[in-house]
């Protein structure tokens, strides 16, 4: 336990102020204000084209992008595996060529479902950092069911076993949504050195919290910055605590969200959802002030010993619909988990193996 209770002037916040200084008051400008077409690439800076790929969840869309390098393209980000995206990518080639290699932000089905069929059809690298490359390795483990092993953690925080067994049914597993990537096409992304990719240098951004190792790239002229999902204009990303995972991943992406308050606000953001943007810097403030809301809220929540489980309805707002549930108990954890460590919160383990938080 370390920390406790920062001010800013006048304001107690949750998220120590070191982490989030400056001008809160800056705003966001959309580049795109009309709402980007899924299958028609676009270019949205010289020789970066934007491709709007279908997903089949709540967030029904994924943006990647492809940089023109020599005759070819390096693609950033895949979409998932669903046959529709598959047809958009054929008519794509069809349309801008060859591919030269993949370069994924992290490992999440939306991002590398496509990149072993592409990178087959191409004869390509796929480039990931190394926190990544471990994930996907575990991940697309024949011998183990890594969604099944979510359970024990979800029961400690409040699941009864038979709502684990019926939500671990409901989830999607990790390679029907991946296509299979063959070891001999992985190529580890040195994050220390600047990347050339066609007339572009960048260099790497490293992201924490919401996955190991999640990759973004600022072009060194400032005109561009892959954000990937490190920073995202409408939503904020899904912090949660996974089995095997970061145990205080809110504060790990507090941490690693600090590169983007530097970035300049003529800098063009190229998220992986939503609309382009201006004022990167403004829109990382934002999402601080938007934790440090929630952290705010949960431990107004919290008024006697409760589990995860029995908070999500009044953090939330509403109960979870079930396949809610999964991310948004992760991330009610990741924050309990914050505000434990900060020492605003103690918990205990119940003689039934539940896990109870209270304030300290
Ligand atoms: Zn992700």
């Amino acid at each position: 336990m370390s920390g406790g209770q920062t001010t800013v002037p006048g304001v107690q916040t949750f998220i120590p102020e070191k982490f989030w200084p400056g001008d809160r008051s800056e705003g966001v400008t959309q580049h795109h204000k009309a709402e980007i077409e899924v299958g028609t690439p676009f270019e949205i800076a010289e020789d970066v084209f934007l491709l709007r790929l279908p997903l089949p969840f709540a967030l029904n869309h994924i943006n990647v992008y492809l940089i023109r390098e020599g005759n070819g393209w390096v693609l950033i980000d895949c979409g998932v595996n669903t046959s529709k995206a598959r047809d958009i990518w054929e008519a794509t080639i069809k349309k801008l060529g060859p591919l030269n290699r993949i370069i994924a932000t992290h490992h999440h089905p939306d991002h590398i479902g496509l990149a072993g069929w592409l990178a087959d059809k191409f004869d390509i690298l796929v480039l990931m950092t190394e926190g990544e490359l471990e994930v996907v390795g575990r991940y697309s483990d024949p011998d183990r069911d890594i969604v099944a092993e979510r359970s024990p953690l979800w029961c400690e925080h409040g699941l009864s076993a038979e709502q684990a067994v019926q939500l671990l049914d409901k989830m999607p597993r990790y390679t029907k949504l991946v296509t299979p990537l063959q070891n001999d096409r992985l190529q580890l992304i040195d994050t220390t050195k600047v990347m050339s990719v066609g007339e572009r240098r960048f260099k790497p951004i490293v992201g924490r919290g919401h996955c190991p190792e999640h990759l973004s790239l600022l072009d060194e002229t400032g005109e561009i910055l892959v954000g990937g999902y490190q920073v995202l204009p409408k939503i904020t990303p899904n912090i949660a605590v996974w089995p095997g995972g970061d145990l205080n991943p809110l504060l790990s992406y507090f941490v690693t969200l600090q590169p983007f308050l530097e970035i300049s606000p003529a800098t063009l953001l190229l998220p992986s959802h939503h609309q382009p943007l201006y004022g990167t810097a403004a829109r990382a403030r934002q999402i601080y002030a938007h934790h440090d809301a929630r952290l705010r809220a949960l431990l107004d929540t919290c008024d006697r010993a409760m589990n995860a489980c029995e908070l999500i309805p009044a953090w939330f707002g509403r109960p979870l619909r079930e396949e809610e549930m999964g991310f948004g108990l992760g991330e009610m954890i990741a924050h309990l988990n914050y505000l434990e460590v900060e020492g605003y919160l103690v918990s205990r383990l119940t003689e039934s193996g539940v896990r109870t938080f209270e304030k300290s």
